[in-house]
Order: structure tokens, then C-alpha cells, then sequence
């Protein structure tokens, strides 16, 4: 059973084009170090985490009908979960257009929801330089970095909006990082590159390290953006 663990009601940038709410679901399959959602990727955080019973966000979406016009679902890592598909099926059926925040361990899930015309617009977190060692310490997981590239793929090659996305962390990203990884995804239409947020990190050593600054995050920026047709620093 998909569990909610939080619901951002509006969203003015987190969908392109679209008033949108966020729902969160509970539960991922990896542990990035800067991850800042550790209430519901954390086993015994998650047991705390006040969850939002689904027919609750049902009601909301009904009352939300005219008002929003696209829902994000984010996680944790939304395909985890078999139910996914009728998740946002039902979404769908309330006439929102749908945005799927995903880490792109999945590809078969993905391959199946884009088959189904359930979203229409995905955002792919690439973590690390797509080597599967490094893929697999940086996420803490046991990914094969062959599913990963499976996504990149399966997504650019469908006929939805989409965009990948990096958050760039000092202590596992050199700038040298950033181009292979902007390389190895290229050519695509969208990427952006996004610093960390040292406040709240599962890792919590991560509190004392400093994201690179502005202008070296435009450095790397300019050194990939013909790769794409938008690039930039969010
Ligand atoms: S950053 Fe995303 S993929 Fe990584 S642990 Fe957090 S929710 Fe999961």
C-alpha cells in the first residue's frame, strides 16, 4: 500500500508550465548522502513520520479540480512501489497532468507508465558519473548502473517533456564529474545542476561541508551547456 508522507499543496516551480501540488510517497531504494527527505527514506524515521491517508489526497485533488493543473509525484522513489500504476491512474482520471520525480532505477516500471500514457513529464535524478562502482557508493545501493543508463534512454526516447537533474555535492562531485556525467546523458533537452543543502542530510557529516559557490557552479554549467537545448543552475 502506498503511503503519503507529505503533500506541498501549491507549486508554482516544480511542475514547468503547471499550478501544481506535490505528494510525497514513503520509502526509497537508495540512501544518497544529501538526501533531504530522511523522514521517509529512513526506516525508523519513516515510523514516525505522520503519513496522509490516500483517501484524504483524493479529496483534496476533487476539491483542487479547476484550481491545479498538473500533480507531482515525488518520494522517496515512487516506482518502488506495484501500485504505482494505479496511483496515478486514478491522478490522471481527475483531468491533472502528472509529473514523475524518479531516480531511474526502475526502467521496466517506467517503460510500463510511459506504455500507459500516465504522466507527461518525468525528472530523472542522475546521481553519479554512470560507473557502476561509484553508482553503487554514492547511492548506497545495490543499483546496477546498467538500469540507470536503461532510463536516460528509455526517457529521452519517449514523447514526453522530461528533464535530468544532478545535485552537486563538493565531497562526491568534482567539476570534472559533473561534464562526464553531463556527457554521458547528452545529447537530451533538458539538464539542470542544483547544490546540496547542508541544514538536513541523512548524512550528517554532510552539515559541516560547503556547496561550491555560485560561480563555480556557472563554471560547470558553461562548460556543459551546448550539450543541451536548456541548461542551468537551479
Ligand atoms: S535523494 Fe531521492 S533517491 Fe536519494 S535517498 Fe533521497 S529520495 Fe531516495
Amino acid at each position: 500500500m502506498i503511503e503519503i508522507g507529505g503533500l506541498q499543496k501549491t507549486t508554482l516551480i516544480d511542475y514547468p508550465g503547471n499550478v501544481a501540488c506535490t505528494v510525497f510517497l514513503v520509502g526509497c531504494n537508495f540512501r544518497c548522502p544529501w538526501c533531504y527527505s530522511p523522514e521517509i527514506v529512513l526506516p525508523d524515521l519513516i515510523t514516525r513520520q505522520p503519513k496522509i491517508h490516500q483517501r484524504d489526497f483524493f479529496d483534496f485533488l476533487e476539491s483542487r479540480k479547476g484550481l491545479l493543473t498538473g500533480v507531482v509525484v515525488c518520494g522517496g522513489e515512487p516506482t518502488i512501489h506495484p501500485e504505482i500504476f494505479d496511483f496515478l491512474a486514478k491522478i490522471k482520471s481527475f483531468g491533472f497532468k502528472v509529473k514523475l520525480d524518479t531516480n531511474g532505477s526502475n526502467p521496466e516500471v517506467l517503460k510500463e507508465i510511459l506504455n500507459k500514457n500516465l504522466v507527461q513529464y518525468i525528472a530523472m535524478d542522475v546521481k553519479s558519473i554512470l560507473v557502476d562502482q561509484k553508482y553503487k557508493e554514492i547511492t548506497g545501493s545495490g543499483i546496477d548502473v546498467n538500469l540507470i543508463k536503461e532510463s536516460i534512454n528509455l526517457i529521452k526516447s519517449s514523447d514526453i517533456d522530461y528533464e535530468f537533474r544532478t545535485t552537486v555535492v563538493p565531497t562526491f562531485h568534482s567539476v570534472e564529474d559533473i561534464v562526464q556525467i553531463a556527457k554521458s546523458i547528452a545529447p537530451a533537452k533538458k539538464y539542470f545542476i542544483q547544490s546540496f543543502r547542508p541544514e538536513k542530510n541523512i548524512d550528517s557529516r554532510l552539515t559541516s561541508v560547503e556547496p561550491y559557490p555560485e560561480d563555480v557552479m556557472i563554471e560547470i554549467k558553461n562548460k556543459i551547456s551546448h550539450l543541451f537545448e536548456v541548461c542551468s543552475v537551479r
